[in-house]
C-alpha cells in the first residue's frame, strides 16, 4: 500500500516537473518572482498550446459540430459594462469568504482553510454553502490558527470574485472581466435567435477567458485566476422540455451520485455513492430535472473519456440546494479522479431556468421572450401599462426616457403587481402605479410569449488539460516517460526520423517531412543522436507515429512507421504515409490494423 501511494507520489511529481520542462505549461511572470508574488495565472508553451487547442477542438466534435442544426457557436468580450453583472446577479453573489490572520497579515479562503485544518486532524466537514456564521463557528470550536505564523484569525467576511476595471477615459465606467463566458451568450441571445429562426430549442455555445480573483489560487492549472471554458446555454421552451437527441446517446452509461444520496451521505458523514444509468434511467427517476440535463451528462461522459478518462474515474455529484450558484435550480459536477488532487470538478451542469435572460430583459429593457402556438385559441383578459410622460418626468426628470423603455418592457408579473396598485423596483428606479396609465381588455389570443430557459453544460479547459496529461502519463522501464496521448490529442502527430543522418536518407526524411508539415500536419524532423534515443524523446511527448528512413527507403521507396505503445511497426510505401497518418490520427486506427487490412509488412517490437 506504502509503495503504492510513494509510486504515485513520485510519478505525479515527475509529472508536474515534466509538464514544466517540456514546455507545456509554467507559472507566468517568473522572471518577476523575486518582486511580486502573484499566483493563479499559467502560461502555456507550444507542446500546451497544441494540446489545449487539440482538447477544445474535441469538445466542438462532441458538443456542436454533431448538433450544428441547433447549436451555434459565438465570441463575445471578455470585458462588460457593470450592468450586465448587476442583472446577472454577480455583483450581489460571486463571493467567496475570506478570513485573515491578525498578526501575520495572509489571507485565506475561510472554506478550503476550514476544511483543510479539519481533515489533517481527522474530522471531515463539508463546507460548502456554509454561511460566515457557520464558519466562524467551527475556526472558534476547532480552534484553527493561521497555518503559516500560528496567530489568530480574523473574523469571516465576503469577498467578490470579479476584476473590476474602467472603460474608457470615465472613472464611472465601470466593467468587469467575465466571471463565465455565458453572460455573453444570454446578452446576445436576440441576435442569435433571429438568426436560427426563431426556433427553439436553440443552443448558444462559446469557448474563451475567464477570470475570477481567486482568494487562494493553488494547485497549478486547477485553480486560476485566468482561465479558459467551453460553455453552452441550451434554450429551451419549458413546456416542450425534450431533448430530440437522447435516444443516440442511450447506451453511454452515467455514474451519478443523486441528490437523495449526497444528502445522506453528508447526514452519515460519508463520501456519497455514485450509481450507474443510462440517460433514460436518469430522467425516469427523475434524478436530473429534464431531459436535455440527462442528454449532456451522456455526451460529457464520452467526453472525457475520449480525452483518457475511464467511466469508473468520474461521476456527477448532485450539488445540494445551499451548495447550488444563484442561478441554479438543479446542478451537478462533474468529478474525475486525480491521482494528485483526488475528486476535482472539470465541468459544471446547471439548470439555470429563465433566470438570467428574465433578468437581463428587466435591466436591458429589451424583449428576451419567445413565442408558442397555443393548442386551442383562448380568451384573456389583458392588462396594459403606459407610461405616464408628465408624471415620470416630475419625478425622474433627465432619466425620464430611461424610465420609459423600462415601463415599456415591464414583465408580465410586473405589470400584474402595478395593476393591483403596488409599486415595483427594478435596479435603483422605482415605478408607482401613478406613474403608468392601465388599460385591461379582452382578447383572444392564439399565440402566448415566454422566457425560455436554459440547461448548461460548462467545462474548464485547463483542468481537463492537466487531467488529460495526468491519464496518459505512464513511466515504464523503471524511468521512461510515456505520454499515451490519444493520437487525435496529441501536440504532435509525427517524426520524421532518418535512421542514420546521412545523405540520401536525411534527404529523403526532409522531403517527407516538408511535404506533411505542408499539408497541415503536426510534425518534427530529428536527425541526431541514436534511434533509439530519439524514438524515446517521441514517445516522451506522445507522438503516436514515428516515420523511419532506413537503408531500403532509396531502394524501394518504403519507410517504416511505428506505433508509440506497442512499438510495433509497419514497411510503407511512401505516397502511403499521409493518408495512414490521417486515419491513426482522425479515426484513431492503429498501425496494426492498418497494416493487417492492407498486407504491409508487420514488425513486431524487438
Ligand atoms: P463554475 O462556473 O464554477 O461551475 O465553473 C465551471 C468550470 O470551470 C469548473 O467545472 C471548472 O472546470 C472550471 N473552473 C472554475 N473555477 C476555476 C479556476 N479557478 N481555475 C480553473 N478552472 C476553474
Amino acid at each position: 500500500m506504502l509503495r503504492s501511494v510513494l509510486i504515485m507520489q513520485r510519478r505525479t511529481e515527475k509529472l508536474m516537473e515534466f509538464a514544466v520542462n517540456r514546455g507545456f505549461f509554467w507559472p507566468s511572470f517568473e522572471i518577476y518572482r523575486s518582486k511580486v508574488e502573484v499566483g493563479g495565472f499559467y502560461d502555456y508553451g507550444p507542446l500546451g498550446v497544441e494540446l489545449k487547442r487539440n482538447i477544445v477542438e474535441k469538445w466542438r466534435k462532441v458538443f456542436i459540430y454533431p448538433y450544428q442544426d441547433i447549436i451555434y457557436e459565438v465570441d463575445t468580450p471578455i470585458i462588460m459594462p457593470e450592468i450586465v453583472f448587476k442583472a446577472s446577479g454577480h455583483l450581489e453573489h460571486f463571493t467567496d469568504y475570506v478570513v485573515e490572520c491578525t498578526r501575520c497579515g495572509r489571507k485565506y479562503r475561510a472554506d478550503h482553510l476550514v476544511e483543510e485544518e479539519l481533515r489533517r486532524r481527522g474530522v471531515k466537514v463539508r463546507t460548502e454553502g456554509l454561511t460566515e456564521t457557520d464558519l466562524e463557528r467551527l475556526i472558534r470550536e476547532h480552534n484553527v490558527k493561521c497555518p503559516a505564523c500560528g496567530g489568530e484569525l480574523s473574523q469571516v467576511y465576503k469577498f467578490n470574485l470579479l476584476f473590476k476595471t474602467t472603460i474608457g477615459p470615465y472613472s464611472n465606467n465601470v466593467g468587469y472581466i467575465r466571471p463565465e463566458t455565458a453572460q455573453g451568450m444570454f446578452v446576445s441571445f436576440p441576435r442569435v435567435f433571429e438568426l436560427a429562426g426563431r426556433k427553439l430549442p436553440l443552443g448558444i455555445a462559446q469557448i474563451g477567458k475567464v477570470g475570477r480573483n481567486e482568494i487562494s489560487p493553488r494547485q497549478g492549472l486547477i485553480r486560476l485566476r485566468e482561465f479558459s471554458q467551453m460553455e453552452i446555454e441550451l434554450l429551451f421552451d419549458p413546456a416542450d422540455p425534450a431533448c430530440p437527441y437522447l435516444d443516440e446517446v442511450r447506451d453511454v452509461r452515467i455514474r451519478v451520485a443523486p441528490e437523495d444520496e449526497v444528502a445522506k451521505a453528508v447526514r452519515e458523514g460519508r463520501e456519497p455513492r455514485a450509481y450507474e444509468y443510462t440517460p433514460q434511467e436518469l430522467v425516469e427517476k427523475k434524478i436530473v430535472i429534464n431531459e436535455w440535463m440527462a442528454f449532456f451528462m451522456a455526451l460529457a461522459t464520452v467526453y472525457m473519456n475520449e480525452l483518457g478518462v475511464p467511466l469508473d474515474k468520474q461521476f456527477f455529484l448532485a450539488k445540494l440546494p445551499e451548495e447550488r450558484a444563484h442561478y441554479a435550480s438543479c446542478a451537478f459536477d462533474q468529478m474525475v479522479w486525480s491521482e494528485r488532487f483526488g475528486w476535482i470538478e472539470v465541468s459544471g451542469l446547471a439548470y439555470r431556468t429563465d433566470y438570467d435572460l428574465s433578468r437581463h430583459a428587466r435591466y436591458s429593457g429589451y424583449d428576451l421572450s419567445a413565442t408558442r402556438r397555443l393548442e386551442r385559441p383562448v380568451e384573456v383578459e389583458e392588462v396594459r401599462v403606459y407610461p405616464n410622460p408628465q408624471r415620470i418626468k416630475e419625478l425622474y426628470g433627465e432619466r425620464a426616457p430611461e424610465v420609459m423603455r423600462i415601463v415599456g418592457a415591464l414583465s408580465k408579473e410586473d405589470i400584474q403587481r402595478l395593476a393591483a396598485g403596488e409599486s415595483i423596483r427594478i435596479d435603483d428606479v422605482e415605478i408607482r402605479p401613478d406613474m403608468v396609465y392601465i388599460r385591461r381588455s379582452i382578447r383572444k389570443i392564439t399565440q402566448e410569449k415566454f422566457i425560455p430557459h436554459v440547461v448548461e453544460p460548462s467545462f474548464g479547459v485547463d483542468r481537463i488539460v492537466y487531467v488529460t496529461l495526468e491519464y496518459a502519463f505512464h513511466l515504464v522501464d523503471s524511468d521512461r516517460i510515456l505520454l499515451r496521448l490519444p493520437p487525435d490529442i496529441a501536440p504532435i502527430k509525427a517524426a520524421v526520423l532518418p535512421i542514420v543522418k546521412k545523405s540520401p536518407l536525411t534527404d529523403i526524411g526532409l522531403s517527407i517531412y516538408r511535404d506533411l508539415a505542408r499539408r497541415g500536419i503536426r510534425v518534427i524532423y530529428d536527425a541526431d543522436g541514436s534511434i533509439g534515443a530519439r524514438y524515446s524523446k517521441c514517445d516522451e511527448i506522445g507522438i503516436p507515429v514515428a516515420i523511419t528512413v532506413d537503408e531500403k527507403t532509396p531502394e524501394n521507396n518504403t519507410v517504416t512507421m511505428r506505433d508509440r505503445d506497442t512499438r510495433l511497426q509497419i514497411r510503407v510505401p511512401v505516397n502511403e504515409v499521409y493518408p495512414i497518418l490521417r486515419e491513426v490520427v482522425e479515426e484513431r486506427r492503429s498501425l496494426r490494423e492498418i497494416g493487417l487490412e492492407r498486407g504491409f509488412e508487420i514488425i513486431e517490437r524487438r
